[in-house]
């Protein structure tokens, strides 16, 4: 039975200051759900939030790494950075990276091949845009984003992975993938994981949702057999992730 791992994103939002007030709303509403519950969050704030989320099972993510392990990168942000102030996840290959940061699918496998060698657990996003949707190529577009984002990754390392499906048409619109949508693509997905590695790995690696999800759909959506739960944007910087994550 894999675990359900419901992650805020927090993107370019809450200063140190900001955090530890979000932090403090949030942990009592979280507290004692039998999910995983990760807080993504800017790296600037990983320290105050660790700090903040002590003692509540809550654990902490990036938003980003760089590939390299150190140098003369300004303005990055290493894996052992953020292992090193605690955090234990990074997102990859979010699509605000992907468009705005010209984010490739090479450099987003050499992210997580850094990541995995480092031991912070990647959650790897990949998405369609609503073009691809109507084109009829959702399917083997992610295949391809995957596929490569994968490569020189081993069953052992994929098992303990975690993809997000985020449409990209869904992310910050209000306009949620249907239930049905949602879990065509993550079902979609664990088949890959199968072909590319083995049913074993297929079944332990978790694949969770984003886009719009929200106190009154999450529930619906994370009851889905190949949905384990969700990537969650604008609603895990208010109260309602509470609902979210102990959905
Ligand atoms: C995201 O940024 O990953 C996301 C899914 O955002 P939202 O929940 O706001 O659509």
């Amino acid at each position: 039975m894999r675990k359900k791992i419901i992650a805020g994103n927090w993107k370019m939002n809450m200063t140190p200051t900001e955090a530890k007030a979000l932090c403090e709303t949030l942990v009592p509403l979280i507290k004692g759900t039998k999910n995983e519950v990760v807080f993504c969050v800017p790296a600037v704030d990983v320290t105050t939030v660790v700090k903040a989320v002590k003692g509540s099972g809550i654990k902490v993510g990036g938003e980003n790494i760089y590939f390299e392990d150190k140098g003369a990168f300004t303005g990055e942000t290493s894996a052992d950075m953020l292992l090193d102030a605690g955090a234990k996840y990074v997102i990859l290959g979010h699509s605000e990276r992907r468009e705005y940061f010209k984010e490739t699918d090479a450099d987003i496998n050499k992210k997580v091949l850094k990541a995995l060698e480092k031991g912070l657990t990647p959650i790897l996003c990949c998405g369609e845009s609503l073009e691809q949707r109507e084109q009829g190529i959702t399917i083997d577009w992610i295949r391809m984003q995957l596929k490569i984002a994968l490569q020189g990754v081993s069953a052992e390392q994929a098992k303990g992975m975690v993809i997000a499906y985020e449409p990209i048409w869904a992310i910050g619109t209000g306009k949620t993938a249907t239930t049905a949508q949602a879990e065509e693509v993550c079902k979609a997905i664990r088949l890959l994981i199968q072909e590319l590695y083995d049913r074993k790995t297929a079944n332990a690696i978790r694949i969770q949702y984003g886009g719009s999800v929200n106190a009154k759909n999450a529930a619906e959506l994370f009851a889905e057999p190949d949905i384990d739960g969700g990537l969650v944007g604008g609603a895990s910087l208010k109260a309602d992730f509470g609902t979210v994550a102990t959905a």
